[in-house]
């Protein structure tokens, strides 16, 4: 176990995530030619849709090996690397929480000319939500413009990182040659720009050997300071070792005291295999992290498993995924205990008993059949049926829930329409299939105008997806404008009665009853009381009843968006010894529970986000004076550097387009971050807005 680094590659869009990535996949061994991928299937979709775009968003986990190989390198063996894509965009934040929950150290890819991004503020910070160890890469040192200590300082300020600089680059822009490695002082010399490239092992450059030495006194005295034996030595002006040092500089990184940064460029090949020796050097193995916590089934009660292979099996399913080849694909971090090919396990969230069909390493460009996986290892399940994202698989009789992943609720959505009848039946099964892979993607039915709507965290998701349809899924599709995703409920308790009886001759229809229904706190959801008593009702009908006000809720009353936050008491009703049957009381129970919500007071809510934004000082007054515009409301400011930090909550409503608008407003020198908050109430002027709009 202490052989294994599970680690993801963490950067804004464009820092060089997939050119680092591919690099890392192809030194590391078990890799295919770069850009040389079998073509025609979904993989391959996938990284078109990806490389057109621009963007990373697969999140699955590729195994490689890698042994350290330059001088002084603190471990010598082969050290299995579990590279686990996350994407860099806010859209697909689930994504990333998801890829943080699983694995144990990040490898943060910056652009070493553009610095410290938006979006690598923020990846930076969920990571440390999450509490995961860290390097950083400088990469693009060959792009003009390229600037390395100014990337450092960025770091330090920005992100608030104790930087520990490994790797000084040797010359700059066009002409970036290599790095110095500090510690060892030695320097790398990589000849040509090609994949291939040889690199050569050499003495400091004579004209850097003042610089080096400069910045490796400031290192080793980082690095003492975190250790009390070697802090000791160094007062006396003894240099301890590189071993003790790199061994010091490994507990302070994974305590994240300090963050290891190297430098090079992935698209000319420089830099990565130091990268890589310091992966598998300062990045803690499943052995160094802390044991996963959870709670045992319908209890509260807590309970740890330790990455030990005796005790209980216990996993985590982090992604699902569809393979061109092997079909459904559930990827799992195990946690403890051993998992077996063949066996049965326990999905203890969904109480059902699951069969480990195949057991699969997936590495770059194949898969490896494996028979058994242990605690710490990360891999791809074949067979499994009721598994989702999030769920915990373990042993039967030691059953564990572990902390599960939150996904937040769709806030955005769009009206989507086939082409043609062929299109309609391959729709359906597309969209199924993309909501099975993606919990933070819903699909929804218009029961009045039979229209679909798919709802997503925010326009690109959900263009993503639309694309993704009609690559694999081959399905044409028209799609509507994005709208925002509200909601309606009540404000004050109602009751209805609600009657369907027909009788025209033969059998007729009666369905007879009476709702009583009060508002719930916000996010509570619905709930279902049946106090019928003495049999008005007869059981076998309660249930279509519920079914009735459940469909109903779909549908609001003042603009047809669903209900929530809603309790509903069944608590009288009557019935017909022949006519009654499962559809008259669903019907009855949907049109008393529409005439109670209309007496009820009922209201929109809108989403509200939570907006963070990073802005020069100098604009912060027109920053805030535009989120007021926008019925916002500024929640505190604070200062970081020379930049202020706005933290408001504004309507998803009034932040369309809101990257353009805050870049026009500050020359583009701002930055933002949002995420959902919650749903209030819209105020009544725009709720007419809303109405009138939904029904033209
Ligand atoms: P991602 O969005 O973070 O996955 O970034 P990519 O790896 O797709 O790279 C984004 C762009 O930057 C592409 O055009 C790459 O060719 C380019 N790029 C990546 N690494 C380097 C580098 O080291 N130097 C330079 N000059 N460009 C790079």
């Amino acid at each position: 176990m202490d052989k294994i680094r599970n680690i993801g590659i963490i950067a804004h869009i464009d820092a060089g995530k997939t050119t680092t990535s591919e690099r890392i996949l192809f030194y590391t061994g078990k890799s295919y030619k770069i850009g040389d991928i079998d073509d025609g299937n979904t993989q391959m979709d996938w990284m078109e849709q990806e490389k057109e775009r621009g963007i990373t968003i697969m999140s699955a986990a590729t195994t490689t090996f890698w042994t350290p190989k330059l001088p002084d390198s603190l471990y010598k063996d082969s050290y299995r690397i579990n590279l686990i894509d996350t994407p860099g965009h806010v859209d697909f934040t689930a994504e990333v929480e998801r890829s943080l929950r699983v694995l144990d150290g990040g490898v943060t890819v910056l652009d070493g000319e553009e610095g410290v991004q938006s979006q690598s503020e923020t990846v930076w910070r969920q990571a440390d939500k999450y509490k995961v160890p860290r390097l950083c890469f400088i990469n693009k040192m060959d792009k003009l413009g390229a600037d390395f200590h100014a990337t450092i300082k960025d770091i330090q300020e920005k992100l608030g990182a104790h930087t520990a600089i490994m790797a000084l680059p040797i010359g700059a822009e066009n002409m970036f040659k290599g790095v110095v490695l500090l510690l060892e002082r030695k320097s790398l010399i990589w000849e040509g720009d090609e994949t291939g490239a040889k690199y050569t092992l050499g003495e400091v450059p004579e004209d850097m050997k003042d610089e080096v030495e400069k910045y490796r006194n400031e290192l080793i005295e980082q690095i003492s300071e975190t250790d009390d034996g070697l802090l000791g030595k160094f007062l006396e002006g003894v240099e301890p070792t590189v071993k003790e040092l790199k061994l010091a500089l490994r507990a302070a990184t994974i305590a994240y005291k300090l963050v290891p940064v190297y430098s090079g460029s992935s698209l000319r090949n420089k830099g990565v295999q130091p990268l890589l020796d310091g992966i598998v050097d300062f990045l803690p193995s499943p052995l160094d992290v802390p044991p996963a916590e959870g709670t045992l089934p319908n209890s509260d009660e807590k309970a740890v498993r330790h990455p030990d292979i005796k005790e209980p099996f216990t996993a985590l399913a982090f992604k699902i995924q569809t393979d061109p080849h092997v079909g459904k694909l559930t990827y799992v971090r195990v946690y403890s205990g051993t998992l077996a090919s063949g066996s049965y396990v326990y999905n203890a969230t969904r109480d059902k008993q699951e069969r480990i069909g195949r057991l699969l390493l997936m590495h770059a460009n194949d898969r490896e059949e494996i028979s058994e996986a242990i605690a710490g290892e990360i891999v791809a399940i074949v067979g499994l049926k009721d598994t989702k994202t999030g769920d915990t698989l373990c042993d039967k009789d030691h059953p564990v829930i572990l902390e599960g992943i939150e996904f937040t609720e769709p806030v955005i959505s769009l009206a989507i329409e086939p082409k043609t009848k062929a299109d309609q039946e391959k729709m359906g099964v597309a969209l199924s299939r993309l909501s099975e892979e993606d919990p933070t993607f819903k699909i929804k039915t218009n029961h009045e105008t039979g229209q679909t709507l798919i709802a997503g965290m925010g326009e690109l998701h959900l263009e993503i997806l639309v694309d993704r349809m009609k690559r694999e899924f081959k399905v044409e599709a028209n799609v509507g404008n994005p709208q925002v995703a509200y909601k309606e409920t009540i404000t004050v308790a109602g009751s209805a009665e609600g009657k369907y009886i027909r009788q025209s001759g033969g059998r007729g229809q009666y369905g007879h009853c009476f709702l009583r229904i009060k508002p719930l706190g916000r996010s509570e959801g619905y709930k279902f009381i049946n106090s019928i008593v003495g049999g008005s009702i007869p059981k076998e009908f309660i249930s279509p009843i519920e079914k009735g006000v459940k469909e109903a809720m779909e549908n609001g009353v003042i603009a047809g968006y669903p209900l929530v936050d809603i309790e509903v008491e069944l608590y009288d009703g009557s019935y017909h010894e022949v006519d009654s049957s499962e559809v008259a009381f669903k019907i009855a129970g949907s049109m008393a529970f529409q005439s109670a919500v209309k007496q009820s007071g009922p209201i929109i809510l809108e989403p509200i986000m939570k907006l963070e934004i990073t802005t020069p000082e100098e604009f912060m007054g027109d920053v805030i004076g535009d989120v007021s515009s926008k019925r916002g409301q500024v929640l505190g400011t604070s200062q970081r550097g020379n930049v202020r930090i706005i933290q408001a909550l504004v309507p998803l409503a009034e932040l369309s387009r809101y990257a353009t608008i805050l870049r026009s407003m500050t020359q583009g020198r701002a930055s933002f971050y949002m995420e959902p908050s919650h749903y209030d109430p819209v105020p009544g002027n725009i709720a007419d807005k809303i109405i009138n709009k939904e029904s033209n």
